[in-house]
């Protein structure tokens, strides 16, 4: 079972250039990152986020392509199930994965359009900071540099 916070569900612009994302953030987090920024997402909080659930929400945020998953939770074959129905049920929104280990699985890389890599690590900052240990990657491509904006 996957477990999302629903009071944390949100549109964004940020996390995944170019795209209106709904980003729903998934807990039971089996990460280890010093300085977590969000401990509670570690704990089993939250509702499932079944299939029927997800298209309601892209339902009722209409305009979003792209549906963004912060976090990776404890049960990886909900998980890749989950991307699967988004797949066929909405072919037209992009699938995004926030994970936060270094590698991920080749399922993984199948399943969703964009992946992010790599734990969160204080002194090397997010994905943002020119110096992040972090990765964005579109179909395999890594694309980090595109949170790199220049300040003049
Ligand atoms: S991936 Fe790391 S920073 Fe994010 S919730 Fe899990 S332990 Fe915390």
């Amino acid at each position: 079972m996957i477990k999302y916070v629903p009071d944390m569900t949100s549109l964004v612009l940020e996390e995944i250039p170019g795209s209106l994302t709904l980003a729903v953030e998934i807990s039971n987090c089996q990460g280890n990152c010093k300085g977590c920024h969000s401990p509670f997402l570690k704990t089993d909080m939250g509702e499932e986020l079944t299939p029927a659930v997800a298209a309601r929400l892209i339902k009722d945020n209409f305009g979003v392509n792209c549906f963004l998953l912060l976090g990776e939770g404890a049960d990886p074959v909900a998980l890749l199930s989950l991307a699967r129905c988004l797949r066929m049920e909405y072919p037209e929104i992009e699938l995004a994965l926030y994970s936060g280990r270094e590698q991920v699985e080749e399922e993984i890389w199948q399943a969703f359009d964009y992946v992010k890599t790599g734990p969160y690590i204080e002194e090397a900052g997010p994905l943002n900071s020119p110096s992040t240990n972090q990765r964005l990657y579109y179909h395999g491509k890594d694309i980090t540099q595109r949170f790199w904006h220049k300040k003049d």
